[in-house]
């Protein structure tokens, strides 16, 4: 099996059963370190699985990623711009970001936006200055596929997905392999992202776990982190004081029009 990477052979490192009954393989690229599963054929099961939709950490998750994401975009780009969320789920984080002053839309081929309508995004949004994809990365059956996407509409993707070192986890030292749901199918290392953002001709920058930007700018990684550490004690706050919430603002424009982008 060839990798969905860097298309160098790779190597069969051990097989679990997925979704409780299907005995699958999974795949270690020496090069590039990346792992990945034998081809998908689960994965409309996956998706219907009622395990899949036991996920009682995403509030949680929201809470943490909008107080990183939005310490960053203060930061470290224009926080006037226009920003999308790529996989946006519910639209919980796209209604959290607005609340506190960033000007976010919602995209998603799967999942349908609950909280978040009227904030479609749509093609009269020409210019992205950033991307988030939160914990979508270990979903993708294509990876380079889906970030050559992500790229065509912005320079930036700011992303989660849990990383390993060196060699690979064993199956049963690793929650993240999350055998029992099917849906993570590509786990990447630190190397892989360096080749990723490589063929992409981007930086990477990255906490060294689970939070990374890959970006045409270039910026410091270890403020990248720092910002990120100091968004849990306290920066946040202090960023929130300094914007604009768009909760009211938003309310006044969905009445008078239903697509509040389309009048930019
Ligand atoms: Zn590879």
């Amino acid at each position: 099996m060839y990798c969905r990477i860097c298309n160098q052979t790779t190597n069969k490192i051990f097989n679990h059963i997925v979704l409780n009954k299907y005995n699958v393989d999974y795949f270690f690229c020496e090069s590039c370190k990346f792992i990945q599963t034998e081809a998908p054929y689960w994965l409309t099961e996956a998706y219907q699985n009622p395990i899949a939709l036991i996920d009682t950490g995403i509030v949680k998750r929201n809470l943490l990623f909008v107080k990183r994401t939005a310490t960053l975009l203060y930061f470290l780009f224009d926080k006037k711009k226009t920003f999308l969320d790529f996989g946006g789920g519910y639209g919980i984080f796209v209604r959290m970001m607005r609340d506190i002053g960033f000007d976010f839309y919602w995209k998603d081929k799967f999942a349908e936006n609950i909280v978040s309508k009227g904030f479609e995004f749509s093609s009269n949004i020409e210019e992205v200055e950033l991307l988030t994809s939160l914990e979508c990365f270990e979903h993708f059956i294509n990876p380079l596929e889906e970030i050559s996407n992500m790229l065509n509409l912005s320079g930036s993707i700011l992303f989660s997905t849990q990383i390993f070192h060196d060699n690979p986890p064993k199956p049963e030292e690793w929650w993240y392999y999350n055998f029992e749901a099917g849906q993570h199918i590509s786990i990447y290392s630190d190397i892989t992202l360096k080749q990723i953002a490589k063929k992409f001709n981007l930086f990477i920058y990255s906490d060294d776990r689970g939070f990374h930007l890959l970006s045409k700018k270039k910026l410091n990684n270890p403020i990248f982190i720092m910002l990120i550490k100091f968004s849990q004690i306290g920066l946040f706050s202090i960023v929130k004081l300094l914007m604009k919430s768009k909760t009211e603002s938003d309310m006044i424009n969905l009445k008078t029009s239903p697509s509040p982008q389309s009048n930019k």
